[in-house]
């Protein structure tokens, strides 16, 4: 079947994609499937077996066949993004999983052991569950979470998966088939509901997963009904979204490609702001033509698109490879938004790097841009409290620090408060940091302790 593209301009059309691409995908029972890994050792192969009995494995075919470069395996940024490296568990975890892999094929004592490390692992960083998730009537809402006055997450039932899973994803607890550990929600109407009810409510962020891997339909059930005047305070829907990288087939040749495009075009034409937060790791994620294809028919769509990722050792660790992203990004219309430091979960030990390198990647990037490459806000922690921002490493009176902020707070009232921590070179995350000056504490952690035991949610800030 040919797609119709009623709203696509003819010169945006660089290529033809006539007929549906098949979605081929592998996860760690298939990892001896995949031809591309012939190339590597059985030692290799089973060292990717043992991670990938633990953290999250997921790979489907176009990111193996067109955005890895297999001449430069294992370095390639795209193979350490998606395939399981030994460096990403502790010796410790690793041994563990290497020795009952050795020893048995029972998938229970396989599992037993998995879960007791994937405990060890923090799989729930920034009380999210315990903080964010609202409730009524003293029973949650599950599916959303509420942090942010302004701001409601919403992880769909059908979105709770995606086309290839990222080697340090933040909510790789999600995909390990715990159901418990799973936000989730089925129900458009409790959605619905919530967000007519609270005004301060600006902008509905639709996450997951990845709410792209769901069908049309599905997405319109959620969105059609935000066009009914009860809605017209939330006025920005945002999608967070890795298929651009992983799948642009879903804009460009998947039976219901155009049917996506136009319901889209429908939310902007009656007046919502429609960004889809797109995740790019690398530029070599941008370099397909299919990929120009999928961001051309998507800006006729009316959306704008935004870019966020974050900063990851044997990924991005460069300011080159930042500031060619984000030249390449502004080039194709795309607006850079957030640069991240990498969360205290998961994989972290692969992938962290020191504050003290983050800003300096962050500094040496946006010096090789120019204004419109800038727009990135970062490097950016997303802690408890709120995202704080590292502005800047500095000397006050003889002692050295990192200036940060908040760009979002579980009190909107912190926002934008500069405030100071002795510089630590070694320091990777929120809680390694002390107040400078021989301060005590930081000026929002009693509040904070407060809102931790008492449950504050942001309403109360309406
Ligand atoms: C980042 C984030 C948001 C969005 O914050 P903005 O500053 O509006 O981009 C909302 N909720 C949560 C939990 C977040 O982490």
């Amino acid at each position: 079947m040919t797609p119709v593209l009623p709203l696509i301009k003819k010169q945006f059309l660089t290529t033809q994609y006539n007929a549906p691409e098949h979605f081929q995908v592998y996860t760690e029972r298939q990892i001896d499937k995949i031809e591309a890994l012939k190339q590597m050792s059985e030692e290799q192969r089973f060292e990717m077996k043992v991670v990938a009995n633990v953290l999250p494995f997921r790979v489907n075919k176009y990111v193996i066949d067109n955005l890895i470069n297999w001449q430069n395996v294992p370095d390639d940024p795209i193979f350490q993004l998606v395939f399981p490296q030994k460096g990403m568990l502790s010796d410790d975890d690793y041994n563990q999983m290497a020795s009952v892999l050795r020893s048995t094929n029972d998938r229970s004592v396989i599992l037993k052991n998995a879960n007791e490390i994937r405990l060890r692992l923090n799989p729930h960083p920034a009380e999210q569950q315990s903080l964010n998730v609202p409730y009524e009537d003293d029973e949650p809402i599950e599916g959303i979470q509420h942090k942010y006055r302004e701001t409601v997450l919403f992880f769909p039932g059908q979105g709770q998966v995606c086309h290839s899973f990222c080697s340090f994803c933040f909510r790789w607890a999600q995909f390990i088939g715990d159901k418990s550990l799973r936000f989730s929600n089925t129900e458009a109407q409790k959605l619905h509901h919530y967000l007519a009810k609270y005004k301060s409510i600006s902008d509905l962020l639709i996450t997951g997963g990845d709410p792209m891997v769901m069908k049309t339909d599905h997405l319109s059930a959620y969105l059609e009904p935000l066009l009914r005047p009860e809605f017209d305070h939330v006025q920005t829907i945002r999608i967070g979204t890795k298929s651009l990288s992983f799948w642009p087939q879903r804009y460009v040749s998947d039976e219901d490609s155009s049917q996506l495009l136009l319901l889209l075009e429908r939310m902007v034409k009656a007046g919502k702001h429609v960004a889809i937060m797109a995740h790019f790791n690398h530029w070599q994620e941008m370099s397909t033509p299919i990929v120009h294809e999928a961001v051309s028919r998507l800006r006729a769509s009316g959306v704008v698109i935004r870019t966020q990722s974050p900063l990851l050792n044997h990924i991005n660790n460069d300011p080159d490879v930042w500031a060619r992203m984000w030249r390449e990004q502004v080039r194709l219309g795309l607006v850079p938004y957030y640069m991240f430091v990498e969360r205290d979960t998961g994989a972290r030990r692969y992938f962290e790097v020191p504050l003290a390198r983050a800003w300096e990647v962050y500094r040496e990037a946006l010096k090789r841009v120019s204004g419109l490459g800038r727009t990135a806000r970062g490097p950016s922690m997303s802690a408890g409290p709120g995202k704080v921002e590292i502005q800047g490493i500095s000397e006050i009176n003889g002692e050295q620090v990192f200036v940060l902020r908040f760009l979002q707070a579980r009190n909107p009232d912190w926002v934008q408060r500069p405030f100071f921590a002795r510089f630590d070179p070694e320091a990777t995350w929120l809680d390694h940091l002390k107040p400078a000056f021989g301060e005590e504490k930081f000026f929002f952690q009693d509040e904070y302790d407060a809102m931790r035991t008492k449950q504050v949610s942001p309403r109360v800030y309406e």
